[in-house]
């Protein structure tokens, strides 16, 4: 874990103090309208939250989330947050979610008092697996809180079958799956909440920035007031109450117009920004199986009805000493390629503040032989070739490569 933390920081110095050759891991898009709008927002003096920007780049995600209610937050995480005080989530409750996951999956659970519990993964795609779920259902479930691991679909057809079955609303961390579907349907509207991240490293961004989407209209109201303070500001500025008051809990929630300029020409331009990954991911994919099968590396490969994002594009090696040894190689080479997640239910956190029924082993397994290679709309050809150049160069400990 020591090593593989090293290199992590070290792929983040060398981005910080990149020369030209280096190839980073990935880079947040630039918009042609982004400074123009901040210009925008910065001369109108309305520069804090729910303005037109926002307005404006609510609309574009509802129209990708059909019927579903959609509020900017300032992040990710707080939209998670949202989700499970929306759920009513508390003190001796239990929501259950894979190990191989983000950190703000869990956080969002243990902060309202409850105890994340941690299941294992199907590691064909590094999601939640549904056939250990329902061993880990206790009297105390509220929840089960999932991933779109690189934005490929999680097995919806069981945990829909679970979540009904058991009354146990589904909350859908979608931060990679923005544009992804399942049998045509888009990811995030599928459980009674998703959360949507537009951190820079994710193919929309504004620097920091998030959004709950909201499926159970009954739910939309409320989270209009946790996102305002606890208060029914929202219903104020539409004109529905003559003055706005502390009605619920709830924080400081709502994305800056700032961000939200940021987003809103980002946004105008996904197709864009989706080509340009698709691309990318489809060059490796194609010139990188022949490698990957005659050295035992298997390559991301999501079924077709899991239509993906270009998110990311991972492998997986034969085994961690490969794995670390081609991360080296590749730091070597100037191409900033990472692992990633580290398995919660192991994690100093995960093990004060989570139970784990049963060892999430193949969370362990596949976190310690994955391997993400750099995607960002913008990776030119001549640096996709340098990259499959050097993977497919890599010396195999311990194999005769002629
Ligand atoms: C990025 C990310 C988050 C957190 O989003 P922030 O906007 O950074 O808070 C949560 N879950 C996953 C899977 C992510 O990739």
């Amino acid at each position: 874990m020591n090593d593989a933390t090293t290199l992590r920081q070290e792929a983040w110095t060398s981005f910080e103090h990149m020369d030209d050759s280096r190839i980073p891991f990935s880079r947040p898009y630039r918009a042609a309208n982004e400074l123009r709008n901040l210009t925008s927002v910065l001369e109108s003096g309305y520069v804090h939250g729910d303005g037109p920007f926002t307005k404006s780049a609510t609309e574009r995600l509802r129209a990708m989330f059909p019927r579903a209610g959609v509020l900017l937050t300032a992040s990710g995480t707080h939209a998670l947050d949202m989700a499970t005080h929306l759920l009513e989530i508390g003190p001796g409750d239990e929501v259950i979610l894979p190990s191989f996951t983000f950190p703000s999956a869990a956080t969002a659970v243990a902060l309202t008092g409850a105890v994340p519990v941690f299941v294992d993964i199907d590691d064909a795609t590094g999601n939640i697996d549904p056939s250990v779920i329902e061993a880990a259902i206790t009297p105390a479930t509220k929840a089960i809180s999932i991933v779109h691991y690189a934005g490929v679909a999680a097995d919806l057809i069981e945990l829909e079958r679970i979540s009904r079955t058991h009354s146990l609303p589904l909350i859908e961390d979608n931060a990679h799956g923005l544009g992804a579907s399942f049998h045509g349907r888009p990811l995030g509207t599928f459980g009674a909440l998703a959360a949507q991240s537009f951190h820079d490293t994710k193919n929309v961004h504004s620097g920091e920035g998030g959004a709950l989407v909201i499926n159970d209209p009954q739910l939309f109201e409320r989270a209009e007031i946790i996102r305002e303070k606890g208060t029914d500001r929202s219903r104020f500025l539409r004109g529905q109450v003559d003055k706005y008051t502390w009605t619920d809990i709830g924080s400081s929630y709502l994305m800056s117009e700032l961000n939200a300029a940021v987003l809103d020409a980002q946004l105008a331009e996904f197709r864009q920004i989706q080509d340009a990954r698709h691309h990318v991911w489809n060059r490796y994919a194609s010139e990188l199986s022949d490698w990957a099968t005659s050295n035992g590396v298997r390559l991301m490969n999501p079924e077709p009805a899991a239509a993906h994002p270009a998110h990311m594009f991972y492998a997986v090696l034969p085994d961690t000493q490969s794995r670390d040894a081609l991360l080296a190689h590749l730091q070597a080479e100037g191409i900033i390629a990472t692992f990633h997640f580290i398995p919660l239910d192991s994690s100093p956190a995960g093990r004060r503040l989570g139970r784990t029924p049963t060892p999430c082993v193949r969370s362990e397994d596949f976190s310690s032989r994955l391997i993400r290679l750099p995607l960002w709309a913008g990776l030119d050809d001549e640096a996709v070739s340098r990259v499959i150049e050097q993977v497919t160069r890599f010396e195999f400990a311990g194999t005769s490569r002629g």
